[in-house]
């Protein structure tokens, strides 16, 4: 384990390391990340060294795939805390690139992902996966690994990133990573730390009642009541407004009226001024 995250805030000396890393026969796994570390990220980094061994973890606030009235101005960020985190859990790199960087004076391209991106988080975010699918590609191209790591946390961004990559037949593998949670079933986020006392005491009851759902759906029930009393339970609850919850595909992401192959539950909900995301599998008995 290293004693020290190597910090890179230039592409040039990135580039220089992880080429020569490369050179070295090293295999490279590369960690998006938005900062404000917690377990989860770090089961993404142990997930890395396990598999590679050089983990590289960027830690970029991407303002692209931030809607006007969304939260990038206040999203934490916390750069020392996260720098001290990934020491530890052995991350080998942290790729620290400015906005200016990232996107310098009369940068124009962006890149518009498909059906995967379309529903869901894709409908109440209007661009948000044209910009993660952007900085994806950014990232991949400017480390060059031989795999990138994504949380199942976000799991339409998974699969609209495995598109992309398959689609323009970049040379990365992309693993999905299962979602670490709390004891009590809350998925591990940087935004969970916006909840109130009272707020985070509601806010396992979205994990609850997707495993609830996942558990009657694998034995054959019809998606359209569960997901009608779903969203009732979490209003009852305190969630307001839910901006879906739906029964998808867990493959080509299409809706499923009865689980027939492996299927997702996938909600999205504000708590208060939070808006959180989760998903569960539902494998069919
Ligand atoms: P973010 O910093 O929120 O962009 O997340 C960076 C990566 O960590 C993404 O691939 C997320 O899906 C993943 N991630 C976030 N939370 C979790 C979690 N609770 N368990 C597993 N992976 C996660």
């Amino acid at each position: 384990m290293s004693d020290t995250t190597l910090r890179f805030d230039t592409l040039e000396a990135l580039r220089a390391r992880v080429d020569a890393w490369r050179q070295g026969g090293d295999r490279i796994v590369l960690v998006p990340t938005m900062g404000a570390l917690h377990a989860g990220h770090l089961a993404l980094v142990a997930h890395a060294k396990a598999i590679g061994r050089r983990a590289v973890v960027s830690i970029f606030v991407n303002p692209t795939q931030f809607g006007p009235n969304e939260d990038f101005a206040r999203y934490p960020r916390d750069t020392e805390t996260d720098l001290g985190l990934l020491s530890r859990a052995g991350a080998d790199a942290a790729w620290l690139p400015s906005v200016e960087t990232m996107y310098p004076s009369g940068f124009s391209t962006r890149i518009e992902p498909g059906p995967a991106a379309e529903g869901l988080c894709g409908a109440v975010r209007p661009g948000h996966f044209s910009g993660v699918a952007t900085v994806v590609t950014k990232l991949i191209n400017q480390v060059r690994p031989d795999v990138a790591l994504f949380g199942e946390k976000d799991f339409q961004q998974l699969q609209v990133i495995r598109s992309v990559v398959r689609d323009l037949d970049l040379a990365v593998t992309i693993e999905g990573v299962p979602t670490l949670r709390e004891t009590d079933g809350l998925a591990l986020s940087s935004r969970n730390r916006y909840l109130d006392p009272r707020e985070r005491a509601i806010a396992p009851r979205l994990h609850a009642v997707l495993a609830d759902m996942a558990g009657r759906l694998a034995h054959g029930a019809e998606a359209a009541p569960l997901v009608a009393e779903g969203i009732a339970v979490l209003e009852a609850a305190g969630f307001g407004p839910v901006q879906y919850l739906e029964v998808r595909d867990a493959h080509t992401l299409a809706p499923v009226a009865r689980v027939e192959r492996e299927a997702r539950v996938l909600v999205a909900a504000y708590l208060g001024r939070t808006r959180l995301i989760d998903n569960v599998a539902v494998v069919p008995v």
